[in-house]
C-alpha cells in the first residue's frame, strides 16, 4: 500500500475485496459467514484460506462471553474495578484456590515471560522438554540463563526424573501439560514428582493453556500446598479468545510478588473481564468444545494414521505428524493451496505441529494433505 494511500481509503479497499473474494469462493473465512452485504472488519483475513497454524480455538468466544462484551462496551471508558476483581474471584472460586493467589494478565504469555525472568538468570537455569514452548526459551535467552533442553522421551511424555536431574543450579523448571506442540499430557504423578525432586530453589512452572481439551487432573491444587509452583491458564485456547486476552497465573502470594517484581500486573481489557466471567459461568462451553475438538482431532489423526503418518498421542487442540520431509517444505506446499498449518521444532524437523480446526476445516486439510503428499 502506498503511503498516499489513507487508512481510511484502505479500510474500504479491504473490505470491498472481503466481500468479493468470499462471495466467489463460497467460503467462510475463518470458520465465519459474514452477513450479506456487511464487509469483514479491518485485519481479519479474507482469503477464504483454512488457517491451523497457530492453536486457535476455530471458533470465536461462546455466545454468552460476546453478548456480555457487547453490554460493557458502552462501560469502556471506566477501569471498573469491581469488574478487575470480579474476573479474579470467579476464576479462584471454579478452581478452589483463594483469590489472592490469582493474579489476571492479558494472556498467559506475560506471566510466562514473568516467570522466566523471576526465577532464572545466568545464575540459574531454565530446563524445559523438546520440543515444547519456546516463550521461556527466549525470554532465558535474552537474559543469558542457560537453558537445558531436555527430549522427550519416544512416547513424546515429558522426562521428569531426567529434568530434574538436568541441573542442582537450575531456577525454574518448565512443564507445559498438554504439551505445545505434541499435545500429550505429563500425567499428575509426575508433576508430583517433579515438584517433590526438582532442585532446592527451584520454581515449577506448568503451563496449563491446553488443559480444558484434557480431562487430566489440573495441578492448581498444589499450589494450595506452600510449594513452588505456578500454574498458568489462558482464555486464548479452547475459550477463543485469543484476541480478547485474558490468562491467570496461580500461585502462593510470595512467587506471585516476585514475578511482579519487573512489571506489576496491569488491568486486563472491560472486554475481556466480562467474557472471562459469561465463559466460566456457562457450564456448557468446556465440555462441548472438549467433545467437538476430540471428534474432529480424532478422525484427522485416524486419517494420517491410516496413511501410514504417525502422529503424537494428543490430548488437545494440536499435534505433531511425520510427513518424511522437511516440514518448511511440506508447510509451504500447503499453503499454496491455502492451508496454513504450524511451524515445527528443530529437534524434529520432518514433523510440522498442525492445530484442530472445525470439522469442514481438517477436511480441507486432508483434501491438500492428500495432493501435497501424492
Ligand atoms: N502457553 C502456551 C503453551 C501456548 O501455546 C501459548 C500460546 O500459544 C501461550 C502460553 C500464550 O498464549 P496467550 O498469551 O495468548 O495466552
Amino acid at each position: 500500500m502506498s503511503a498516499s494511500v489513507s487508512r481510511r481509503s484502505f479500510l474500504q479497499l479491504s473490505a470491498a475485496g472481503a466481500a468479493t473474494s468470499l462471495a466467489g469462493l463460497g467460503l467462510p473465512a475463518l470458520a465465519r459467514t459474514p452477513a450479506a452485504n456487511k464487509p469483514l472488519p479491518f485485519g481479519v483475513p479474507a482469503t477464504g484460506d483454512v488457517y491451523i497454524g497457530a492453536n486457535e480455538y476455530p471458533l470465536g468466544p461462546c455466545q454468552a462471553a460476546q453478548e456480555a462484551m457487547a453490554a460493557i462496551l458502552p462501560y469502556g471508558n471506566r477501569y471498573l474495578r469491581d469488574l478487575q476483581k470480579g474476573v479474579v474471584e470467579v476464576f479462584a472460586q471454579q478452581e478452589g484456590v483463594p483469590a489472592d493467589h490469582v493474579v489476571a494478565y492479558p494472556g498467559s504469555s506475560e506471566p510466562l515471560e514473568f516467570a522466566t525472568l523471576a526465577f532464572a538468570s545466568p545464575q540459574a537455569s531454565l530446563v524445559t522438554a523438546d520440543p515444547s514452548y519456546e516463550n521461556p526459551w527466549r525470554t532465558a535467552g535474552r537474559i543469558g540463563a542457560q537453558i537445558h533442553r531436555v527430549p522427550l522421551r519416544e512416547d513424546y511424555s515429558h522426562d521428569v526424573r531426567a529434568m530434574c536431574a538436568a541441573d542442582p543450579k537450575a531456577g525454574m523448571l518448565y512443564i507445559c501439560s498438554p504439551n505445545n506442540p505434541t499435545g500429550t499430557v505429563t500425567p499428575r504423578r509426575d508433576i508430583e514428582y517433579a515438584l517433590a525432586n526438582k532442585p532446592a530453589g527451584s520454581v515449577l512452572v506448568v503451563d496449563e493453556a491446553y488443559i480444558h481439551f484434557s480431562e487430566e487432573r489440573s495441578a492448581i491444587d498444589l499450589v494450595g500446598t506452600g510449594e513452588d509452583v505456578v500454574v498458568l491458564r489462558t482464555f486464548s485456547k479452547l475459550y477463543g479468545m485469543a484476541g480478547i486476552r485474558l490468562g491467570f497465573a496461580v500461585a502462593r502470594p510470595q512467587l506471585l510478588a516476585r514475578m511482579k517484581h519487573f512489571f506489576s500486573a496491569n488491568y486486563v481489557p472491560v472486554t475481556a473481564a466480562a467474557a472471562g466471567i459469561a465463559s466460566m459461568q456457562d457450564p456448557e462451553v468446556v465440555p462441548q468444545r472438549r467433545g467437538e475438538n476430540r471428534r474432529v482431532l480424532k478422525a484427522t489423526v485416524d486419517w494420517l494414521t491410516a496413511r501410514g503418518h504417525a502422529c503424537s498421542a494428543s490430548d488437545s487442540n494440536c499435534f505433531l505428524v511425520e510427513v518424511g520431509r522437511p516440514a518448511a517444505e511440506f508447510s509451504a506446499a500447503m499453503a499454496e493451496l491455502g492451508v496454513h498449518v504450524g511451524r515445527n521444532w528443530p529437534i524434529w524437523p520432518t514433523r510440522p505441529r498442525i492445530s484442530v480446526g472445525t470439522a469442514e476445516e481438517m477436511a480441507r486439510f486432508r483434501q491438500a494433505f492428500a495432493r501435497v503428499m501424492g
